[in-house]
């Protein structure tokens, strides 16, 4: 392996790819590129200038003239959208609704990943997402998929969303947690899909602690 190796993490969102992935970075010393973030940016973007969420061409324009940048500051990862500190403001329920939309469409997935090749390109980095080992990093030198069974993710989702003080019943989120699913799994460009040289990480019955050991011992191995 290189000395400045890179990592991609896949998996469904509630399976915790995105504090293990966090956490691996941290603990090598690592770049962490959470993907999810600059969907949720763009998102947020076209909710706020009324972009029609139906036209992908105009999106793929919205996101080309669109500066998303993650920060590490203090330790946590800062999102900003055209400068502005966005961080709490992408993980609100209307952008979690409405990243689909962003997500599905072509020319703004090709932009996407232009950049997040280029931010993986020096080494030395985590990059966490949905299509990160079949579609970015291909090369990765280590790649992994990071699941748990659906009733443990929406338990993990509801928690999290009733710590952050949103007023939702558990089956809000089971129904949104398989919605997103479903729309990951069947977009028909960059679905979530395990690459078939990925390491399946079930995260059902362990801690993150036990995880981010598990991931980093096959990171050394
Ligand atoms: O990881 P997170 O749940 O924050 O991602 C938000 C959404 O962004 C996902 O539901 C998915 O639709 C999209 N996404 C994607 N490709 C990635 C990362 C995220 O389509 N590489």
């Amino acid at each position: 392996m290189t000395p400045r190796p890179v990592i991609a993490i896949d998996g469904p969102a509630g399976s915790g790819k995105s504090t293990v992935a966090r956490l691996v970075a941290q603990r090598l010393g690592f770049l962490y590129i959470d993907t999810g973030a600059m969907y949720r940016a763009l998102t947020l973007k076209a909710l706020r200038t009324k972009a029609d969420l139906n036209d992908e061409e105009k999106l793929g324009m919205l996101a080309a003239s669109t500066d998303i940048k993650l920060k590490q500051e203090s330790g946590s990862l800062k999102v900003y959208l055209d400068g502005e500190d966005v961080t709490s403001g992408i993980r609100t329920p209307e952008v979690t609704n409405n990243v689909k939309y962003i997500a599905r469409a072509k020319p703004v997935r090709t932009h996407m990943v232009a950049v997040q090749r280029r931010l993986g390109k020096e080494g030395g980095t985590v990059m966490e997402g949905r299509d990160i080992a079949t579609v970015v990093l291909p090369d990765a030198d280590r790649k992994f998929y990071i699941d748990a069974a659906f009733e443990v993710r929406a338990q993990r989702r509801y928690k999290e969303l009733k710590e952050g003080g949103a007023a939702v019943t558990e089956e809000d989120v089971r129904k949104d947690l398989k919605i997103r699913d479903d729309s990951d799994i069947n977009r028909p460009i960059g679905p979530l899909r395990k690459a078939a040289d990925s390491i399946i990480v079930d995260t059902t019955g362990l801690t993150i602690e036990g995880v981010v050991d598990k991931v980093l011992g096959l990171i050394k191995a």
